[in-house]
C-alpha cells in the first residue's frame, strides 16, 4: 500500500495480496487521519460479504471466491473504542458482469485497489459497530 496527500484529500493504492481492511486501517495509521469517508475501485478476490437481518440482530455471511471487480467501495472511518475502525460497503462484479454486494468482512485485493480518502475535520465517535454518533 502506497498513498499520497492531495489537495482535497488522499490517494491510496493497495496492490495484489493486500487484505482491503488492513491497507486502509494502515494508511490512515501512516497518515495520522482517524475520522473520514472513503470511495474506491479496483479488483478483489476471496471476499466475505455480509447482510444485516434486523430481526434477528446479526449478519448473515457469505463468502465468494474468485475475482470480482469492485464496482463500488463506500465507507466511513470513525473511532471506536479510540480506535480507527472501518465500516464499509462493497459492489461486486464477476466475470459475467453480475453484482454481488453488501457489508464488507474481507477482501484481498487482486490486482490493485484505488482509494480516495476524504478526511473529515470533525470527530466521528461510533458507539458500537451498528451505530454511529456525531460528538462536536
Ligand atoms: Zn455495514
Amino acid at each position: 500500500m502506497h498513498w499520497k496527500k492531495l489537495t482535497n484529500g488522499y490517494l491510496l493504492i493497495a496492490d495484489k495480496g493486500e487484505d482491503v481492511e488492513e491497507a486502509i486501517l494502515n494508511f490512515c495509521s501512516e497518515a495520522g487521519v482517524r475520522h473520514g469517508f472513503i470511495s474506491g475501485i479496483g479488483a478483489v478476490r476471496d471476499v466475505e460479504l455480509g447482510y444485516y437481518d434486523v430481526e434477528l440482530k446479526e449478519y448473515k455471511r457469505k463468502f465468494f471466491g474468485g475475482s470480482f471487480e469492485v464496482v463500488s467501495l463506500l465507507g466511513n472511518i470513525s473511532l471506536y473504542n479510540n480506535k480507527e475502525f472501518l465500516h464499509a460497503h462493497i459492489s461486486l462484479a464477476d466475470r459475467g458482469n453480475n453484482l454481488v454486494g453488501g457489508h464488507l468482512f474481507k477482501a484481498t485485493v487482486s490486482v490493485t485497489l484505488e482509494v480516495f480518502f476524504i478526511e473529515s475535520k470533525e470527530e466521528i465517535i461510533r458507539e458500537d459497530k451498528g451505530s454511529l454518533k456525531l460528538i462536536r
